[in-house]
C-alpha cells in the first residue's frame, strides 16, 4: 500500500508536471493560433474585399451613364461620323454674326430624339447617308438674345410666342454622306431668300434631289417642313411647353 502511495504520490505529481507542461504548450499553441487567426482573418478580410468590388469586372449592364440634366425632359443628341453637331448659333458664323449660345450641346425632347434617332439608322441603311444638325433645342433666354440682336419677325420668332426649337421639337438639319461630307442642299444654313424655299428651281439637280429625298424621309418619321426654309423641321406629336433651360458648358 505504502508502494503503491508513493507510486501514486510520484504519479500525481508526475500527472500535475505534465498537465502544467500541456498548459503551457497550450496557451502558446493558443496564443500563436489566435495571432494565425487574426492574421488569416485580416487577410480574408482584404481578399473579400478585393473580390466583392473589383473595378474592372462591373457587368456593362450595371454602369452608370453620368448626366447633368433632367432625363425625363430631354436627350441629348451626341455626335458620331454620320451624325455631325455644328450648331451654328455656338459660334458666329450665323446671320446675326454673333455667338448666340454658350457652347454647343443639342439636346431635344426625349421621344423626337428616339423618332430622329430612327430617321438616323434608316437613312444610314437605306442610303448609305447620314445627318448634320445645324440647331435643335433652343432654350428662351437664348431666344430673347437672338430676338435682342434681331427683333423682326421676318427672322425671329419673338420670345414671348416662342417657337419649336423653343419646345425642343424642332432641327435645322441636312444631309452628309457616309464619310461625312455635307452633300449640297441649295443654299446655305439660315440663307433667307428665294433659294431657300422648298419650290426653288434655280439650284443644282442634285440639291433639288436632296432636299426631296430628305423632305420625304422625314415625313415618314414625323417631321413636317416648312415652305421658306430647306433645313427646318419640327415634330408635332405630343407637343411639350416652352422651356428656359440652359444646358450647363463645363460638364
Ligand atoms: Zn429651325
Amino acid at each position: 500500500m505504502t508502494i503503491s502511495y508513493f507510486s501514486l504520490y510520484e504519479i500525481s505529481s508526475k500527472a500535475r508536471l505534465v498537465i502544467i507542461i500541456m498548459l503551457i504548450i497550450t496557451l502558446q499553441s493558443c496564443s500563436s493560433n489566435d495571432k494565425t487567426q487574426t492574421h488569416e482573418t485580416t487577410v480574408m478580410q482584404l481578399d473579400t474585399t478585393t473580390v466583392s468590388e473589383p473595378t474592372d469586372s462591373i457587368p456593362s449592364s450595371d454602369l452608370v451613364i453620368i448626366t447633368d440634366y433632367d432625363t425625363t425632359l430631354w436627350t441629348e443628341i451626341l455626335p458620331s461620323p454620320t451624325l455631325l453637331i455644328d450648331l451654328k448659333y455656338a459660334r458666329t458664323d450665323n446671320f446675326t454674326d454673333k455667338q448666340i449660345y454658350d457652347c454647343d450641346r443639342c439636346f431635344l425632347r426625349p421621344h423626337v430624339a428616339d423618332a430622329l434617332d430612327d430617321f438616323h439608322n434608316h437613312l444610314q441603311e437605306k442610303y448609305k447617308l447620314g445627318i448634320v444638325l445645324y440647331d435643335c433645342y433652343r432654350p428662351r433666354p437664348y431666344q430673347q438674345k437672338l430676338w435682342d440682336i434681331v427683333p423682326d419677325r421676318r427672322y425671329v420668332t419673338p420670345p414671348s410666342k416662342g417657337s419649336m426649337h423653343n419646345r425642343g421639337m424642332a432641327i435645322d438639319i441636312g444631309l452628309v454622306d457616309i464619310t461625312g461630307n455635307i452633300l449640297d442642299m441649295g443654299s446655305a444654313f439660315d440663307h433667307f431668300g428665294p433659294k431657300s424655299f422648298h419650290s426653288a428651281t434655280d439650284i443644282s439637280t442634285a440639291a433639288i434631289a436632296n432636299r426631296k429625298l430628305m423632305k420625304s424621309e422625314l415625313l415618314r418619321f414625323g417631321f413636317k417642313g416648312i415652305t421658306s426654309e430647306w433645313w427646318h423641321y419640327s415634330y408635332r406629336k405630343e407637343v411639350m411647353p416652352l422651356s428656359d433651360w440652359v444646358w450647363e458648358c463645363d460638364f
